[in-house]
């Protein structure tokens, strides 16, 4: 390129238009779009609504009785997918926040067990009430996903959430039928292992949701190193728990290159299905890139692209942008791109920020060519498939090539 590609800019949709074109986007979306009418005051440290700049949002007042029943409404007029599960709090045209704030929110999760035929599922570091919250999962079974955010109970739990409710309080949480799940994450020696043992011994039956958390773009950089602390430990502390056997389902997830080579069979065999040549440019995140450009050398150019605009350590295709393909064009006529990158919450064929496919072919003259076949679906089921702590213990911890694997460049 002799010249600087311009900057792709979003298509703004909330331009103009009012709140509840805020709720109806994240109600079609399946969310359930409480707000608290202002920023998480929780503030944790690890957060990663500390700096969305990157997407349109619009975050309604408050929410009043009167929203509630128009969200209810809008819920009930949507066909029941008894697989479904409405996640409680919008996060694509708004700020996620922590819902159990809201002072009605528990009321409203009734509700929504009683004049809806809907499951829901929340996300909260424990804000809920004891013991409403385990009264109202005995009377509707099946019908609550809760995600507990732990994080950690351990020495690091003040310095990262000096506002979160107390580990006492998140005891009397854990020790019911209320939590379907609970993550936590390893930060030091002793971190997420003591955690799995405080937590398997009140409730074996949530599943322990564990890993590490990933640095994004906006966080202090000590909560950084702290977090890059973390993913030195956790295959150690990932065999702890896995020796200890606990009762509970035990799975890993959140690390990107960990996923990559835990599908690398799939991953190949996607590639090999879509017959490119040695010249055709595919786009990609790091840890694919390492693992076509080992196992599939030279087969077509791979063409890695880091996650620029969220920044951090995030190595994942999916949420990649059409501006991060744009920064790493040189002199392509024309590029492969996966699906997935354009299948965003924000609508057809746009990236998470909102820039859409056309903007990307006006405005850097390279041609497109869609990859179908590497969409949401294929790149979620990957992500869930080999989540399991086994997997990550036996092919990855206990497997010799996955330290050849870390070890490799990642040649910009
Ligand atoms: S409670 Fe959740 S939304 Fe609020 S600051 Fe903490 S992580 Fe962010």
């Amino acid at each position: 390129m002799t010249h600087p590609l311009p900057m792709l800019e979003p298509t703004l949709v909330l331009k103009g238009k009012d709140y509840r074109e805020v709720l109806k986007r994240e109600l079609d979306a399946g969310k359930i779009p409480i707000s608290l009418g202002k920023n998480c005051p929780v503030k944790c440290e690890f957060c990663y609504e500390m700096d969305h700049s990157y997407r349109e949002t619009l975050d309604p007042p408050k929410t009043t009785q009167d929203d509630w029943e128009f969200i209810l409404n809008y819920v009930n007029n949507i066909p029941t997918d008894p697989l479904q599960f409405w996640c409680l709090g919008g996060n694509e045209y708004m700020e996620w926040t922590d819902l159990f704030l809201h002072p009605k929110a528990m009321e409203w999760v009734e509700d929504f067990l009683k004049y809806t035929d809907k499951n829901i599922q929340f996300f909260t570091v424990g804000f809920v009430h004891v013991p409403k919250i385990h009264q109202l999962a005995e009377r509707y079974p099946g019908r609550i996903n809760f995600e507990l955010s732990v994080i950690t109970m351990g020495q690091y739990r003040q310095r990262l959430m000096p506002h979160a409710p107390s580990i006492k309080h998140l005891q009397k949480v854990l020790d019911g039928p209320a939590v379907s799940s609970a993550n936590f994450y390893a930060f030091d020696e002793h971190t997420m292992s003591k955690d799995a043992e405080a937590i398997a011994r009140i409730n074996q039956k949530c599943v322990l949701w564990m890993g590490c958390l990933t640095p994004v773009r906006g966080l202090k950089e000590d909560t950084m190193a702290l977090m890059k602390q973390g993913r030195k430990h956790l295959a150690v502390e990932a065999e702890r728990v896995y020796d200890a056997g606990y009762p509970n389902l035990t799975t890993i997830h959140t690390e990107a290159y960990v996923t990559a080579f835990l599908n690398r069979k799939r991953i190949i065999s996607q590639f090999d299905a879509l017959e490119l040549g040695k010249r055709d440019t595919i786009v990609m995140a790091g840890s694919v890139y390492k693992i076509l450009s080992t196992y599939r050398k030279n087969r077509a150019r791979y063409l890695y692209v880091p996650n620029t605009m969220l920044g951090g350590d995030s190595d994942c295709t999916v949420l990649l942008t059409f501006d991060d393909i744009r920064l790493r064009l040189t002199d392509e006529k024309t590029v492969h791109i996966p699906k997935c990158i354009m299948e965003s919450g924000r609508g057809t064929n746009m990236d998470i920020a909102g820039v859409t496919l056309e903007e990307f072919v006006t405005k850097t003259r390279v041609g497109v060519k869609v990859l179908h076949k590497i969409n949401t679906r294929f790149a979620n089921a990957r992500l869930y498939r080999n989540g399991s702590l086994q997997n990550f213990v036996e092919d990855y911890v206990r497997n010799p090539q996955s330290a050849v694997y870390e070890a490799l460049p990642l040649t910009a």
